[in-house]
């Protein structure tokens, strides 16, 4: 039988339950503090193999082990653990649809911000409707958010944790406020950083640029994906500090994530950088898209089959 979101089926604390019986302690550090750490993985339904593939799932849980090193929470289970509870999961729901599995360990109980125990962790899949080349989405207008990104001197944007999605907030909520659909941080240098739940990518000259790594972003798989894809094409890919003005010239500018897969940005402070969706940009959605349903046959690696296991 299949469930409706409010009847799925979770994973929490070593069981598959209703999502109405997993309770938490409304004091826990997790609620108050926001002290827990989270992937948000894609699962994408291939009707032509009969498959749910989940992209780079290995990848997330790794990204999910060095998330709890740096906070240290230690959650007692084993990336073969996680791996089977997110499979499990799904499988209890029997999903035959695109999801996204949100997989977050965190401190339970009645201690503080400095707690490190009793840890746990939940297993969280939800259908995510259609890709978004089936909504074919228009671009984006985006703001430079007058709010600047975290950084690793004050509170690490490469830890994927609850916490820092406080300072995305409050860069979405003044880009709302002001009539744009999201917004784009620059870090404490004043360069550009990243939305608030994506990576930054511009074209110039056929060339693709995104900040480095250490430019105060999220160690991002598809920022990761979407370098290795344009470099199977044969573009240049160039990984470098961005000054806010570049933005206003680029040629196409795109944000990307797990949950927005790659989204198309039109305007940035209302400087227009495309009026439709450029070419390269539409050529690495419709690659990302390929790769994460299965159909890239150079990236097999990137993809697991639930139904196989
Ligand atoms: N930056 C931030 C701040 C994010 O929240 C996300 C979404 N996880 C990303 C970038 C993109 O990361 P990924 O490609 O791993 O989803």
């Amino acid at each position: 039988m299949k469930y409706d979101v409010e009847n799925r089926r979770i994973w929490f604390k070593g069981e598959i339950l209703n999502v109405n019986d997993a309770k938490i302690n409304i004091l826990a550090p997790t609620s108050q503090f926001g002290l827990n750490v989270f992937e948000g993985i894609p699962g994408y339904w291939n009707s032509d193999n009969g498959q749910l593939y989940i992209f780079r799932l290995e990848d997330h849980i790794k990204r999910l082990e060095k998330s709890m090193k740096l906070m240290q929470i230690d959650a007692s289970y084993g990336f073969d653990e996680i791996k089977k509870a997110i499979i499990d999961t799904i499988k209890a729901n029997e999903y035959d649809e695109n999801i996204s599995i949100r997989t977050t360990t965190f401190v339970d109980g009645f201690g503080s911000w400095g707690s490190s125990e009793p840890s746990d962790m939940f297993v969280a899949p939800i259908s995510r409707g259609k890709t978004s080349a089936e909504y074919n989405k228009k671009g984006l207008n985006c703001c430079i958010t007058s709010w600047r990104r975290i950084d690793d001197t004050v509170l690490s944007p490469r830890i994927k944790c609850g916490a820092n999605y406080i300072n995305s907030r409050m860069g979405q909520r003044e880009a709302l406020r002001n009539g744009y659909d999201t917004c784009i941080f620059l870090n404490s240098q004043g360069k550009i950083s990243e939305g608030p739940g994506s990576c930054f990518f511009m074209i110039k000259n056929n060339k693709i640029i995104t900040p480095k790594l250490t430019d105060s972003v999220l160690e991002s798989i598809t920022r990761d994906t979407v370098i290795k894809l344009a470099l199977d094409a044969g573009l240049d890919v160039e990984e470098r500090t961005i000054d806010r003005t570049e933005l206003y010239v680029a040629d196409e500018a795109f944000l990307c994530g797990s949950a927005m897969e790659i989204t198309p940005v039109y305007s940035v402070d209302r400087y227009e950088i495309t009026s439709e969706v450029g070419k390269i940009t539409k050529m690495l959605h419709k690659k990302y898209l390929d790769a994460a349903m299965g159909k890239d046959k150079l990236h097999q690696d990137w993809v697991t089959g639930v139904y196989d296991l």
